[in-house]
């Protein structure tokens, strides 16, 4: 082992951030890399997911999850390989997923972790389309969003990793899909690569309400709603009888030091008959594997793509992460802590 692999690197939460996260909210510490004990396995850190719910955790404020504690390696999912194990039920060599925090190296003992096939799919897609944005799509659409061959689906912040899905798979359901997303170049992406019937440049527009409505002619059946703000108002005067907004996440409001104020919302879901509601993944947790094997199915066939935004470098996580508050990022932002020992498939 050489000097600097004995080193592990961890990112810890410094300070709750004020608005949006600066970079002196986090702290780069070097420790030694921890010796498991009995029942335990050392795993080493392959690919960090970067995800917009740490924004939240990272706040001390009420919420379905606890803040993430100060002065502690930040919150996070990562695939990782066993490199040491002192648990029969992990072998050196595997894969694995689990929620070991944004460092190099992390002590488990199996809790919460799961085995990734690097057959199926490249081992990353299991923190992206594979994993919990995947999923979150999956299940936001087709159980809470509900729908129906032939409807208009819209969704925000469509070039990422649960819009860009929520997308595909309404297409596959055999809906017309719109998608909003920031800038050209995701637009044309989304329209381009991953077949959307059309797309909605937010920040190009004036007046988003005007195209909302020359690409919903019909009207919104289902909006997924992954940002909140005043995107979501612009969608409100445009919804079909029945519709369903599917309150996934609110990101243009997570940074913000008082949300911003809406319109009366009430009288708009009033105007057309309409529901919102607000699911969160993990409350289908006992489908997950079901869902998983039918998001492969869609890959493995081509029907469901996706885009990778690789960041190179753990000590670079706080910086991407502050970028994907941003929209900075183009697709599942992770960071690529390091190869595999066992030069496997991990690209
Ligand atoms: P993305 O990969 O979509 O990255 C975040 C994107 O949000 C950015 O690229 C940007 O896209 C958009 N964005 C950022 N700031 C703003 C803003 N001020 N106004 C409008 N759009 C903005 O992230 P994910 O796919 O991982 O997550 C999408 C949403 O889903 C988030 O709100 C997240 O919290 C939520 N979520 C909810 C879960 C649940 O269980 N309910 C589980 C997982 C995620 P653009 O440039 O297009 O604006």
């Amino acid at each position: 082992m050489t000097q600097n692999e004995a080193i592990n690197t961890r990112i810890l939460l410094a300070a709750r951030p004020i608005g949006y996260p600066k970079i002196s909210d986090f702290e780069i510490d070097k420790t030694l890399i921890p010796t498991p004990g009995p029942g335990e396995l050392l795993v080493r850190t392959l690919y960090l997911s970067l995800d917009p719910y740490m924004r939240h955790r990272m706040a001390d404020a009420r919420s379905y999850a606890p803040p993430a504690p100060l002065g502690e390696v930040m919150i996070g999912a990562i695939v990782g390989e066993v490199v040491a194990s002192h648990n029969p039920d992990w072998r050196v060599g595997e894969f694995v997923e689990g929620r070991l925090g944004w460092q190099q190296y992390a002590i488990s003992d199996g809790t919460g972790m799961a085995r990734v096939d690097p057959s199926v799919a490249p081992i990353s897609t299991a923190l992206g389309v594979l994993g919990m944005p995947g999923l979150t799509a999956y299940f936001g659409l087709l159980e809470i969003g509900r729908p129906v061959p032939g409807e208009t689906v819209l969704v925000s912040a469509a070039s990422g990793a649960v819009g860009a899905a929520v997308g595909q798979i309404a297409r596959i359901t055999g809906c017309r899909v719109v998608g909003i997303a920031g800038g050209t170049r995701k637009v044309a992406y989304i329209t381009g690569d991953l077949g959307f019937d059309a797309g909605i440049d937010y920040k190009a527009e004036d007046d988003l309400g005007a195209e909302i409505a020359a690409a919903c002619p019909e009207g919104i059946d289902v909006y997924f709603d992954n940002v909140g703000g005043t995107i979501t108002d612009a969608t409100l005067d445009y919804l079909a009888r029945g519709a369903r907004i599917v309150i996934c996440g609110t990101i243009s409001q997570s940074s913000l030091a008082a949300p911003e104020l809406g319109p009366r919302i009430q009288g708009k879901l009033m105007t057309a008959w309409a529901s919102m509601q607000a699911f969160n993944v993990f409350q289908f947790t006992a489908r997950h594997e079901i869902a998983r094997a039918r998001l492969a199915g869609w890959l493995g066939d081509g029907r469901l793509k996706y885009r990778e935004d690789v960041v190179d470098g753990i000590e670079n996580a706080p910086g991407a992460f502050i970028g994907l508050l941003r929209g900075e990022n183009f697709g599942k932002r992770i960071v690529k802590v390091a190869e595999s020992t066992a030069n496997r498939a991990t690209a």
